[in-house]
């Protein structure tokens, strides 16, 4: 057996934090392979290194000065260190940094920063081989991963490797400049390096005891998921379950290797189980809600739109042009609806309008603002009739104005929008009806 074990940033924080996750690796020689985060909070008001580098790397590119703002990054590191009695300079590693911030080296070189040293500072601290994954994680001139060239890449490097640190988060483009995924992606990283050395489980750790059904932010202490499927998963994680980037399913799904959400501050709860496929059944009609604030919708109206071939192409090449992504696509026999992103679409809001006229001359257009977004997600709703119905009976007892539903083709999930300033209202009133009443 062999498992890889990716531990996120608030894993990581100070020392204190990183005897927990030594101990967690310790604990179980299967555990060959560790990914790490950067170091995340401390407590509430503390700041993720990550944040810190993309700071101070921007004075940089303004040719500002940044040097108290680099000292305060490799204070935190030197802190970790000492605490950890290691006999390891950064000395040099900083020079290099503050050399790379003067020369314009990009702000992926700079966020990938974080990782890079907390990986040092982890192999050094548990005698494990380091990997640099800008020599094996690769992407295309486009910006794209590559996926299988890198699975080469990774497999061959940990080749008869007993024991290997790999710093999560970022990889390279073939001329070598680095290269990260999108926030949160070291859990991505966690998935290739299980998916290459065909890993029996990937486990992911974090601060949290696994999957919740709804977000603890906005729910106390939410019931949690036992199994949960890929797809399940991909819907809550998109929708702003930030537990598990939603990208990380796509390397181990190939391998059909199982994830494992754990808590590195409660080691022996059993967590959650991500997997392909299940026999068993979530123990409420739903697995879970998430949701995400801030969207504009696009409401067109024009007689016999349903009849006129090419109509909804039209509308969205409006969108296409101006390079905005749409997030779902209602649509009524003379009208549709296009939501997006409010902070995408803000700025280019009048050229997107202006084309629609000109491609797809609609009677009316009318742009709403402040929507949220909730995703109400479950494998066993299928086999469930009045799901929907529940969710707006639930939702108008507690007086939410429901602006739309929209049923995915798999019917695994149900999306509502409402206006932002009843996101949490809603998911609260959808929790209560399917996990505390179970009506
Ligand atoms: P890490 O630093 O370990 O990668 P993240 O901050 O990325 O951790 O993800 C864990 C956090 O995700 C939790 O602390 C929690 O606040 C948040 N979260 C949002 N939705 C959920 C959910 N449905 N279940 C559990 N945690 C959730
Ligand atoms: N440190 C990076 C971030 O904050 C990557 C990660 O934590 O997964 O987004
Ligand atoms: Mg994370």
């Amino acid at each position: 057996m062999s498992k890889v074990v990716k531990f996120g940033g608030s894993s990581l924080a100070d020392a204190k934090q990183f005897q927990k996750v030594a101990d967690i690796i310790k604990a179980d020689p299967e555990r060959h392979f560790v990914v790490v985060s950067a170091p995340g909070k401390r407590n509430d008001k503390d700041t993720k290194v990550t944040d810190m580098l993309y700071k101070t790397y921007a004075l940089a590119e303004d040719d500002k000065n940044f040097s108290k703002e680099l000292a305060a990054i490799e204070a935190r590191y030197n802190e970790i260190i000492k605490g950890l009695k290691l006999k390891l300079s950064l000395k040099e590693e900083f020079e290099k940094i503050e050399e790379n911030f003067k020369a314009k080296a990009g702000s992926d070189y700079a966020a990938s920063r974080g990782e890079y040293l907390n990986g040092i500072i982890m192999s050094n601290y548990l005698g494990f081989e380091f990997v640099d994954p800008a020599e094996v994680i690769l992407f295309d001139d486009d910006g794209s991963f590559d996926a299988e060239m890198t699975n080469r890449k990774v497999s061959k490097r940990l080749r008869g490797v007993e024991n290997a640190v790999i710093s999560g988060f970022y990889g390279a483009y073939e001329n070598g400049k680095i290269k990260t995924f999108s926030r949160g992606g070291s859990d991505i990283t966690g998935s290739i390096v299980a998916r290459a050395i065909h890993a029996d489980v990937y486990e992911n750790w974090t601060d949290v005891s696994g999957f919740l059904v709804t977000d603890p932010r906005i729910i106390d202490k939410p019931a949690p998921i036992e199994t949960i499927t890929y797809t399940e998963l991909r819907e809550l994680a998109y929708m702003g379950a930030s537990v598990l980037h939603e990208d990380a399913i796509f390397p181990v799904r190939k391998e059909g290797i199982p994830i494992n959400i754990r808590n590195t501050n409660s080691p022996e709860d059993a967590g959650t189980w991500i997997v392909e496929s299940t026999a068993k059944k979530s123990k409420y009609t739903i697995t879970g809600i998430a949701g995400k604030k801030g969207f504009c919708c696009v409401n067109i109206s024009k007689d016999m739109m349903n009849s006129e071939v090419g109509y909804v192409r039209r509308v969205l090449q409006a969108f296409e042009d101006q390079n905005i992504s749409i997030e779902h696509v209602p649509s009524g026999i003379d009208t549709m609806t296009v939501f997006v992103a409010q902070e995408e679409f803000i700025d280019k809001e009048q050229a997107v309008v202006s084309e629609i006229h000109r491609l797809a001359k609609p009677d009316l257009l009318e742009i709403e603002s402040d929507l949220a977004l909730i995703a109400v997600v479950g494998r066993g709703m299928k086999r469930q009739r009045g799901t929907a119905a529940r969710i707006f009976s639930a939702l108008a007892h507690v007086s939410v104005n429901v602006r739309m539903i929209d049923q995915g083709s798999s019917e695994l999930n149900i999306i509502i929008g409402v206006e932002n300033r009843d996101f949490e209202k809603a998911i609260k009133a959808i929790y209560d009806i399917f996990v505390v009443t179970q009506l």
